[in-house]
């Protein structure tokens, strides 16, 4: 495969504060030459880890851009000890556009990895994070939410690592990262074509989070974002001095151990749920009906629950067709 085709403007080996461009080759009708400008900044000063944040990974995650922005702007070569590298606006044509996916060639940037330099801008993008970025890093941290179609309880999630000690590292980043719900999941969505898949075939320690979603930002969620990222970067060790003293609450740690846990629309139609965000539910318990607006004097169709768990995202639009995700659970976990 070849070198990636896009050109950083920031030299990432320079000390000092330097916000601006990857230029990502787009020959069109109205710009032969042109190139996307996706904004990128890097401060490092001397020598210390490697700390890569990512948002807009999803273009219609909001909470994430917000927080890195603000990070953008307020941070300083003076706060840093290494290398913050923050990456806000990921898939630049989607969060443009505040679509999950790209408007130019469609592309889903977190099932697009590993990427490919000689594909269209969404794959030129994952794979320029894979083969430039994520080899620079130490750790990175990836602020997704819902998106329009979903809403979270703010939560962290890291895939569940095999071994003990892996597993203890990721739970130890979710507990400073401090989200009411922490998730550990074994077979995510997007599996190995991830942002995630991307760090964990570089090697490079990985957190996520599911910050809230439906398209909005709320000062709840963005509080949780911004305390976070910040405590993180201190437990990171690249900042000379923390950017708060706010100690993390409690998290609630659960597991997502696979398909039992989602629950789909069994029908296409108008969706009434029967449960709210944080309601611990039964297998087998109605979780919300089907109406027919076509066809109102028919019965609606119930989806159930499949398992127990405590519900951390549920569906926002009304409308909804068969295949379409209501809701999904966590399970209470301890390493003990
Ligand atoms: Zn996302």
């Amino acid at each position: 495969m070849s070198r990636t085709r896009i050109y950083s403007e920031v030299d990432f080996t320079k000390d000092g504060k330097q916000s601006a461009f990857l230029r990502l080759p787009h020959s069109v009708h109205r710009s032969a030459y042109g190139w996307l400008p996706m904004p990128i900044t890097c401060i490092k000063n001397g020598k210390g880890p490697t700390v890569l944040l990512v948002s807009g990974n999803h273009g219609d995650e909001y909470e994430g851009q917000v927080t890195l922005m603000k990070l953008t702007r307020r941070l300083q070569a003076d706060d840093v000890k290494g290398r913050i590298i923050i990456l806000s606006a990921a898939n630049y044509p989607a969060a443009m556009a505040g679509m999950r996916t790209s408007p130019i060639d469609q592309g889903n940037l977190n099932r697009t990895f590993p990427g490919n330099p000689d594909g269209g801008p969404t794959a030129m993008i994952a794979h320029f994070i894979e083969s430039v970025l994520l080899p620079m890093a130490d750790v990175t941290v990836d602020l997704h939410s819902g998106g329009s179609s979903l809403m979270y309880i703010p939560s962290a999630l890291a895939r569940r690592a095999k071994s003990k000690a892996d597993r203890a590292n990721t739970i130890k980043l979710m507990e400073v990262f401090g989200a009411p719900v922490s998730m550990l999941i074994d077979a995510p969505q997007g599996e190995d074509r991830t942002l995630t898949g991307g760090a964990e075939r570089v090697g490079v320690l990985h957190m996520g989070t599911e910050l809230g979603g439906s398209g909005t930002v709320t000062p709840g969620a963005l509080a949780v974002a911004e305390k976070g990222t910040a405590r993180l970067l201190d437990h990171f060790g690249v900042l000379r001095k923390p950017l708060h003293n706010e100690k993390s609450g409690k998290t609630r740690l659960v597991v997502v151990a696979g398909p039992s846990y989602y629950t789909y629309a069994p029908d296409n139609g108008l969706f009434e749920p029967y449960v709210e965000l944080g309601d611990d539910v039964r297998a087998g318990q109605a979780a919300g009906a089907v109406h027919f607006p076509d066809t109102p004097w028919r019965e609606p169709t119930i989806a159930h629950f499949e398992r127990d768990g405590v519900v951390v995202c549920k569906r926002i639009p009304g409308r909804t067709e068969r295949g379409d995700c209501l809701f999904h659970l966590g399970s209470d976990y301890s390493e003990k």
